[in-house]
């Protein structure tokens, strides 16, 4: 068991408890009696401190160049190199997810590290003819301002890299409010970041609940900007208290991806890769597989063969390396997960493995499968956030698609064929932000847009060059150096 420490806010530089004084816990999943540490439990007061802080640095560190700008997250992902193999250790003990899944969420703030510093000395925008002579025409990025960024649980490290670091290089400054059951991986990343050398005020941190912290950050008359990631009905509430406000907003929210299997695809590739999806992260990945959209005439061997793989995969504490899914984040979570498993019971899918709680001390669940599963279940369509998948048969690729885009949401999605024409077709087709071809619905790299349509976003694209579109606004230049007054649309002989 690790060390218990207390942890503060993160304001103007500095580490400091909250207003009240008062606190909450942070305790491993996969063993409750394991306090992690305790936190500042955050109000209003809070963020507005946080929020005077980043707007105190703004301007200098609007006005420091973007390369240099750049230098200091570069640094900064050097620094998680280093540290990556303790900072995985502690995420494991305060998420859940196994290692070999909280290794890969610190390399992915690593990844977005170097690659936000490459935009130091890109930040392009447009040099265009102007309609008249001796006139300059051009497009600038300009920063938005202080960002208030809400974050989610699953992804303690990668979502709020993905937010933080694009919005510094573009030169906004920054208040995160973290998930209250992961605070300490985004300690563990300002941390690092105040380690490169960033100044202080430009990211701030304020831990506590979603109503004490997160309402008063996006109500903030000197926010700008609300970053959310979590669920649909939350982003929902987000973006109206933003539109009242006249905020920017930016939303990636819930998912109930689909994988299709067509008769010609591999079916033992398929199984690892649903294996992989559905099961990795204990299925509480926004692109998690949630439903396999298989060819009748396959449905049965995949299954079987599905149910075989599922049943060997070892349940526990992710720290263990042999462990191969760790606990639902939360007995609340748990209860959840329990409660789909009944719903799916009583709408008449068949349970092939799985559908109970699994032993030990932590919020264990077994990873579940049912089959037989219609598209219009409950099971099929709400997004569950846990180890269950269903397996829902169909006649060939037409019903397959029409299957696929009957949820709300539209996050992530793949086929598995050897026919290229039905790949692309599928590609074209599925409503969805990410598609993969004979892969699983996750795996997402930093250097493509990552988001989603329907009740999954808000038409913003986080990774990538998009992410860019977000945290800047663009500034139309017109320098005219012909000595005289010359009007757009006027001056010309028709
Ligand atoms: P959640 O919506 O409960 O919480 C997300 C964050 O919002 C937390 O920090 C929470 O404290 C805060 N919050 C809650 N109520 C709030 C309010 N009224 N005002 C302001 N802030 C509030 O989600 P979660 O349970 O932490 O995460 C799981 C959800 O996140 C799933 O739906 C999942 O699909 C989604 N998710 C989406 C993506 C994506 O990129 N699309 C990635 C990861 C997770």
């Amino acid at each position: 068991m690790g060390a218990m420490t207390v942890h503060g806010n993160f304001i103007n530089g500095a580490w400091v408890a909250s207003v009240t004084g008062e606190t909450f816990e942070n305790r491993n999943p996969a063993n409750p009696d394991d306090l992690i540490g305790t936190f500042a439990k955050s109000t209003a007061e809070d963020v507005g401190r946080a929020v005077a802080s980043a707007r105190g640095a703004y301007d200098a560190w609007r006005l420091t160049p973007a390369p240099r700008r750049a230098e200091i997250l570069y640094r900064a992902g050097q620094i998680l190199m280093e540290r990556k193999e303790a900072y995985a250790r502690d995420m494991t003990r305060e998420m859940g997810k196994v290692l070999k899944e909280t290794r890969g969420d610190i390399q992915e703030a690593i990844d977005t590290a170097f690659y936000a510093a490459g935009e130091g000395r890109r930040l392009f925008g447009q040099t265009v003819p102007a309609e008249l002579p001796n006139k300059f025409a051009m497009s600038v990025r300009v920063p938005i301002g202080v960002c208030g960024m809400i974050t989610p649980w699953n992804f303690p490290m990668a979502i709020p890299s993905w937010k933080i670091l694009p919005a510094l290089v573009c030169g906004n400054t920054v208040v995160i409010k973290p998930a209250t059951d992961t605070p300490l991986s985004v300690v563990n990343f300002i941390v690092a970041l105040h380690d490169a050398g960033l100044p202080p005020g430009v990211v701030n941190m304020v831990t506590g609940s979603g109503s004490h912290v997160g309402t008063p950050l996006i109500e903030h008359p000197d926010v700008k900007l609300i970053s959310f990631t979590g669920s649909t009905e939350v982003g929902r509430q987000v973006a109206v208290a933003c539109a009242e406000r006249y905020k920017k907003c930016s939303l990636e929210m819930g998912g109930k991806n689909a994988m299709i299997l067509l008769e010609d695809g591999d079916i033992d590739l398929a199984v690892d890769a649903a294996t992989w999806g559905a099961f990795g992260t204990t299925g509480q990945r926004c692109t998690a597989t949630s439903r396999v959209i298989v060819d009748r005439r396959v449905a049965a061997a995949f299954a079987e063969r599905l149910a075989a793989r599922v049943r060997t995969l070892k349940v526990g504490d992710g720290l263990d390396e042999s462990i191969e899914m760790g606990p639902c984040i939360s007995e609340a979570q748990r209860k959840t997960v329990e409660s789909y498993v009944a719903i799916g019971t009583g709408e008449g899918a068949r349970l092939v493995c799985g559908g109970k709680r699994a032993s030990g001390k932590g919020f264990f669940f077994e990873p579940t499968i049912f089959e037989q599963v219609k598209p219009s279940m409950r099971l099929a369509t709400e997004e569950i956030f846990g180890p269950v998948l269903s397996i829902i048969p169909v006649d060939g690729i037409d019903e397959a698609i029409k299957v696929a885009n009957a949820v709300d949401y539209g996050l992530s999605s793949a086929i598995f064929t050897r026919d290229i024409n039905r790949a692309f077709r599928a590609m074209r087709d599925v409503e969805a932000g990410i598609f993969y071809v004979n892969s699983s619905t996750i795996g997402a790299e930093v250097q493509l847009p990552f988001g989603g349509v329907k009740k999954t976003g808000n038409g913003h694209r986080e990774a990538g060059t998009t992410v860019l579109d977000i945290f800047t606004e663009w500034k139309s230049v017109y320098v005219d150096f012909s000595g005289r007054l010359q009007k757009a649309q006027i001056d010309r002989v028709d």
